[in-house]
Protein backbone atom coordinates (compact mmCIF):
# COMPACT_ATOMS: atom_id res chain seq x y z
CA UNK A 1 0.00 0.00 0.00
CA UNK A 2 1.59 3.33 -0.73
CA UNK A 3 2.14 6.07 1.37
CA UNK A 4 0.42 9.18 1.51
CA UNK A 5 2.52 12.18 0.00
CA UNK A 6 1.27 15.70 0.91
CA UNK A 7 1.78 19.14 2.00
CA UNK A 8 1.11 20.79 5.44
CA UNK A 9 0.72 24.63 5.47
CA UNK A 10 2.60 25.96 7.95
CA UNK A 11 1.25 27.98 10.23
CA UNK A 12 2.03 30.52 12.76
CA UNK A 13 3.87 34.38 12.92
CA UNK A 14 7.09 35.10 11.91
CA UNK A 15 9.46 34.19 8.75
CA UNK A 16 11.09 31.00 7.91
CA UNK A 17 13.35 29.70 4.87
CA UNK A 18 12.95 26.98 2.54
CA UNK A 19 15.50 23.96 3.19
CA UNK A 20 15.51 23.06 -0.44
CA UNK A 21 16.52 26.73 -1.81
CA UNK A 22 18.75 27.31 1.01
CA UNK A 23 20.85 24.14 0.30
CA UNK A 24 21.35 25.35 -3.36
CA UNK A 25 22.39 28.96 -1.89
CA UNK A 26 19.49 30.97 -2.56
CA UNK A 27 18.03 32.94 0.28
CA UNK A 28 14.48 32.61 -0.14
CA UNK A 29 12.59 33.86 3.34
CA UNK A 30 9.16 33.87 3.45
CA UNK A 31 6.15 33.73 5.53
CA UNK A 32 5.76 30.93 7.54
CA UNK A 33 2.53 31.01 5.84
CA UNK A 34 3.87 30.90 2.50
CA UNK A 35 5.64 27.73 3.20
CA UNK A 36 4.79 24.25 3.61
CA UNK A 37 6.10 21.34 5.19
CA UNK A 38 6.21 17.93 2.96
CA UNK A 39 5.13 14.65 3.73
CA UNK A 40 6.31 11.83 1.74
CA UNK A 41 5.62 8.23 1.95
CA UNK A 42 4.02 8.80 5.44
CA UNK A 43 7.12 10.31 6.74
CA UNK A 44 7.21 13.98 7.50
CA UNK A 45 10.46 15.80 5.50
CA UNK A 46 12.81 17.95 8.07
CA UNK A 47 12.54 21.67 7.27
CA UNK A 48 10.48 23.76 5.76
CA UNK A 49 9.94 24.23 2.22
CA UNK A 50 8.35 27.28 -0.79
CA UNK A 51 5.18 26.41 -2.12
CA UNK A 52 7.71 25.60 -5.67
CA UNK A 53 9.74 23.30 -3.84
CA UNK A 54 7.70 21.22 -1.72
CA UNK A 55 5.54 20.29 -5.09
CA UNK A 56 9.12 19.28 -6.76
CA UNK A 57 10.03 17.13 -3.88
CA UNK A 58 6.44 15.93 -4.20
CA UNK A 59 6.97 14.90 -7.65
CA UNK A 60 10.13 13.55 -7.41
CA UNK A 61 9.00 11.00 -4.56
CA UNK A 62 5.82 9.95 -6.93
CA UNK A 63 7.30 9.95 -10.73
CA UNK A 64 5.90 12.77 -11.66
CA UNK A 65 2.48 11.96 -10.60
CA UNK A 66 1.29 14.62 -8.25
CA UNK A 67 -3.06 14.36 -8.42
CA UNK A 68 -3.20 13.06 -5.22
CA UNK A 69 -1.44 15.54 -3.35
CA UNK A 70 -3.46 17.33 -0.33
CA UNK A 71 -3.16 20.61 1.36
CA UNK A 72 -3.74 20.37 5.05
CA UNK A 73 -4.07 23.87 7.04
ZN1 LIG B 1 12.36 26.62 -2.20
Amino acid sequence: MAGVNKLIKCTGEGQGQCRRCSEKGKWNRAWMSFLYQVVINDELKHGVYCYECAQELLAGATGGIINNIKEEN
